[in-house]
């Protein structure tokens, strides 16, 4: 099992790996950049170098780059279209240096316009940047389930196929399941058997083998509200007997998990590792 967190990336990018591995994670996320900004200047050649050699001397395997909600390929604002595809290609890019093999994102929200209108053109921007990130077969873009609130994409699975189905080259799109999201969106995955059945449900839809990335994250709001609240392992309203169930589950056998799990004491990822671990077996 490859398990992990998501760590900060601030200071230099690649302190994130040094962060990462005190921890004992053998896979690790970061922001492709700050969540409430955009880029002032990307990663250097010689920081890249430095991340993928103490990567190497690690015991990490998987490393995920997550694109923040910042960037929206689903709007109909123009300006902010355009931006948000220039944004894509230079997160893959940058996930490609840092010899990460998954940039993970939110399928975006269509504010002020149509689910049909907000697919669509979500359709068209990844077209656009696999075309122009065409030697960049190595990096997966993994698209990640939400919890269902207001007018964001991805909350059912329906929309994965539908994006899936339509996109030119689906060889380079995979999935990310979010636990707390798919919770809140509805699934109530306390119940083994509807695990099961979502399991099931992602195979059907977007093809087995698609689903890469697991976030494992307890919920801090109550199934079907809507509301994205991350908790502790355990101590949210999934509990600590699901998540037994779900990190053993066969299904999952090939795919990583990162924890996005609060962190409110310098313990709280260590706590949180242990207790997937002790779970795992
Ligand atoms: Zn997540």
């Amino acid at each position: 099992m490859y398990l992990g967190v998501h760590v900060s990336a601030s200071g230099k990018i690649y302190e994130a790996v040094d962060r990462a591995a005190s921890l004992g994670c053998t896979a690790m996320q970061i922001f492709s950049r700050n969540p409430r900004q955009w880029r002032q200047g990307g990663v250097c050649e010689e920081d890249s170098h430095e991340f993928r050699h103490r990567l190497r001397s690690s015991g990490i395997r998987v490393v995920a780059v997550h694109i923040p909600y910042l960037i929206n390929l689903a709007t109909s604002y123009d300006v902010l279209y355009k931006k948000s595809i220039e944004g894509y290609i230079e997160d893959m890019r940058e996930t490609d240096m840092l010899g990460a093999q998954y940039l993970v994102t939110h399928m975006g929200s269509f504010k002020n316009s149509t689910l049909a209108d907000g697919l669509g053109s979500f359709i068209k921007a990844l077209n656009i940047i696999f075309r122009q990130t065409k030697d960049l077969k190595g990096v997966k873009l993994l698209l990640e389930n939400t919890s269902g609130s207001g007018s964001w994409l991805g909350s059912t699975f329906d929309h994965h196929k539908i994006i899936f189905d339509a996109v030119e080259d689906r060889s380079r799109l995979g999935l990310c399941l979010d636990t707390a999201h798919a919770f809140a969106a509805g699934y109530d995955i306390r119940r083994p058997e509807v695990f099961d059945a979502l399991i099931d449900e992602v195979d059907a839809k977007v093809g087995k083998g698609a689903l890469h990335l697991v976030h494992l994250n307890d919920s801090a709001s109550d199934c079907g509200t809507h509301i994205d609240r991350h908790d502790h392992i355990g101590k949210g309203f999934i509990g600590t007997k699901a998540f037994r169930h779900i990190v053993n589950h066969p299904g999952l056998k090939d795919a990583a998990f990162i924890l996005e799990t609060p962190k409110d004491t310098p313990r709280s990822d260590k706590m949180n590792l242990n207790r997937v671990r002790k779970l795992a077996g």
